[in-house]
């Protein structure tokens, strides 16, 4: 686990194992709160040690998750009593999705697990104006997903939204998706936190992620440019992800041009 701080009052937890993820804290003045919770109670304890070395044991913690992907909140139940924020398709994820998850990525299970929905739900945003912390929706990579804006370090967390080499997609929702990814750059920030890559302080990634958005919604990808790793975050998890509906909608025919341009590139 890799650690650093971030502006006056942020510490940025990246683990490694089994894949790069961040945990972001935000020290303030009457709260800590916690942005996503990764994999159990092993690796959030970790956390928790850093944040009474910091000196802020005993300040009420508020978790908050950016979607209900196991890997984001796994470790909530670490945080006994403690408000967890998430957007209301975010607590029917956990709801619906916790249980099989545990068994589909029994191997990534760090420490306890106790499932733990968010226990404060919003629907557009949640502010916590004294602290200068916004929570606000941004669907995108999954409908439940969610931001946190600290505006005293102008950083911003943007959970699996923004991924490099593409997004993760899970739905035919390209023109949602894009108008969330430009909101962010009309946000003053020093620093964007996403789930699973290093610390950013320029917007190349987002401009990257738009653009791989906008030529896929238009079926006008350059497939020749891209690298094996591209090829497989298109082929393997975004079009698997959403094929079926794409066969049901009007973009039938271009997705079958698409799949036998393809063909080429996989063997
Ligand atoms: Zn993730």
């Amino acid at each position: 686990m890799k650690f650093e701080k971030v502006g006056n009052r942020g510490l940025l937890f990246s683990f490694d194992d089994p894949y790069l993820t961040n945990v972001y804290v935000i020290l303030g003045n009457d709260y800590v709160f916690v942005l996503d919770t990764f994999l159990g109670n092993d690796s959030m304890n970790l956390v928790l040690s850093k944040i009474a070395e910091e000196g802020y044991a005993g300040k009420p913690i508020v978790v908050f998750n950016s979607h209900a992907d196991y890997d984001h909140y796994w470790g909530n139940g670490a945080f006994k009593n403690a408000m967890i924020i998430g957007h209301e398709h975010c607590k029917e994820r956990v709801l619906a999705e916790g249980e099989a998850s545990l068994v589909k990525y029994a191997d990534h299970q760090r420490g306890e697990i106790e499932l733990i929905p968010p226990n404060r739900t919003f629907q557009e945003t949640l502010r916590f104006e004294d602290e200068g912390v916004k929570f606000f929706h941004s669907p995108g990579h999954t409908l439940d997903s969610a931001s946190c804006y600290d505006m005293v370090d102008k950083v911003l967390f943007v959970g699996d939204n923004v991924e490099s080499p593409f997004p993760y997609l899970n739905h035919v929702n390209f023109d949602q998706y894009i108008r969330t990814l430009k909101s962010y750059l009309k946000v003053d920030w020093k620093y964007i936190v996403a789930g699973h890559d290093p610390l950013m302080k320029k917007p190349d990634l987002i401009k990257r992620n738009i653009d791989y958005l906008q030529k896929f919604k238009d079926w006008k990808l350059d497939l020749d440019s891209m690298s094996t790793q591209e090829l497989h975050r298109h082929v393997d998890h975004n079009l698997s992800a959403i094929k079926e509906e794409l066969m049901k909608s009007d973009q039938k025919e271009s997705l079958l041009k698409h799949l036998k341009e393809l063909e080429k590139y996989i063997s």
